[in-house]
């Protein structure tokens, strides 16, 4: 079967670097916040051209931290996509807020930014941006609606470590971006992590008391904080394998050419935002009778998958109890028909060829 995304393959791919990674941790005596950590912090936030990074245990408190780091709480809405990753929704929750739920666009599958103005209320005091599948956002729509409602804009990177919008990567266009270093994202360790990143100096003091019980360096509780820390055998991972972050992204992207000129007029494939460097963390298509041709896909050796099967006001827990969910309708168009295609640097052109034959052959079905 080829997978849709393959975490182990990549950690063949550097296998020498990584236990030489590991070595060196054990080796240390020091395993949580240390030297590795520092670096990562340094070299992460250089990569991007920001000036801080605060590593942090996963995406999900990467961007519930963020939210408390910039003051949002109880009483107060925060405005997302219910087409992302749950963690997004439940992080707003874990900060103490609201969600306040915007519908896509659905040629690009980021937040609508019309749909979000017509959104914002008094209580509304942020908009966490999902950089979904690997591309940016409507920024400069997003930022504008942020200015003018004084609104702090949050990033979620999870899926789009490396992108770029209009030149600059994603996690330095808003007040804070936020990062998940989850195995199967385009920057992953080998087993949770994240990071915030931030050009104000004051939040990054802020992350990085919040992420260890409110301490300031004296191990004394000034705010009440979690723990919420990056260890340092994942740091050193992360570090053996930034290097490749760009090169494996191009790969992605050149897998997707080869996708979209032979996949042309059998589903919809998916737009790349002009001005923006997309990565390709799922390749996403659109096909009526989804389910048949996911089923008949598997019969062919192809894993293809959903993301997501339910936009988040449709799972159980948050089933239409968050403010918003009442019109989402291409929200709900576009979860009933997209289906993910195989896509991770380490696949051949011989496995792609594959997956595009079995999508000519399914499309009978
Ligand atoms: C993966 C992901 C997260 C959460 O990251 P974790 O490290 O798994 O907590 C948040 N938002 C989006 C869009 C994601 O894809």
């Amino acid at each position: 079967m080829i997978l849709f995304s393959n975490p182990g393959a990549q950690v063949q791919a550097h296998r020498a670097e990584i236990d030489q990674a590991i070595a060196r941790v054990l080796d240390s005596g020091w395993y949580v916040l240390g030297r590795e950590v520092d670096a990562f912090e340094r070299e992460f936030a250089e990569y991007l051209g920001t000036t801080h990074a605060v590593g942090v245990n996963s995406g999900t408190d990467a961007l519930a931290l963020a939210l408390r780091a910039l003051g949002i709480g109880p009483g107060d809405q925060v405005a997302a996509p219910s087409h992302t990753a749950v963690a997004t929704i439940a992080a707003i929750e874990m900060a103490g807020a609201e969600p306040l739920l915007i519908d896509i666009d659905p040629v690009h599958y980021t937040m609508d930014p019309v749909a979000l103005e017509a959104a914002v209320t008094p209580r509304t005091r942020a908009v966490v941006a999902v950089h979904l599948y690997g591309q940016a956002a409507d920024m400069d729509a997003i930022l504008g609606i942020a200015r003018r409602h004084g609104l702090k804009v949050v990033e979620d990177c999870a899926q789009a470590t490396g992108g770029r919008y209009k030149g600059r990567r994603v996690g330095t266009l808003g007040d804070v971006g936020c990062f998940s270093f989850y195995p199967t994202k385009n920057l992953g360790a080998v087993g949770d992590g994240g990071a915030v990143v931030t050009g104000s100096d004051a939040l990054a003091q802020s992350l990085r008391s919040l992420r260890e019980y409110g301490w300031r360096g004296d191990r004394v509780s000034h705010v009440a904080g979690v723990n919420s820390r990056l260890d340092e055998i994942q740091a050193a991972i992360l570090r053996a394998k930034l290097p490749y972050l760009d090169a494996d992204n191009d790969r992605r992207r050149a897998i997707a050419d080869r996708y979209g000129a032979a996949l042309e007029g059998l589903l919809a494939r998916p737009a790349q935002r002009p001005d923006c460097h997309h990565v390709f963390h799922l390749y996403v298509v659109r096909t009526p009778g989804r389910d048949a041709r996911i089923a008949a896909l598997r019969d062919e050796q192809v894993g293809a998958a959903v993301h997501y099967l339910l936009a988040a006001h449709q799972q159980p827990a948050y089933l239409s109890r968050l403010a918003g969910a009442d019109r989402l309708l291409e929200t709900e168009r576009a979860v009933s028909e997209i289906m993910t295609l195989p896509i991770y640097p380490e696949l051949s052109d011989a496995q792609v060829d594959t997956v595009i034959d079995a999508v000519r052959k399914t499309a009978r079905v």
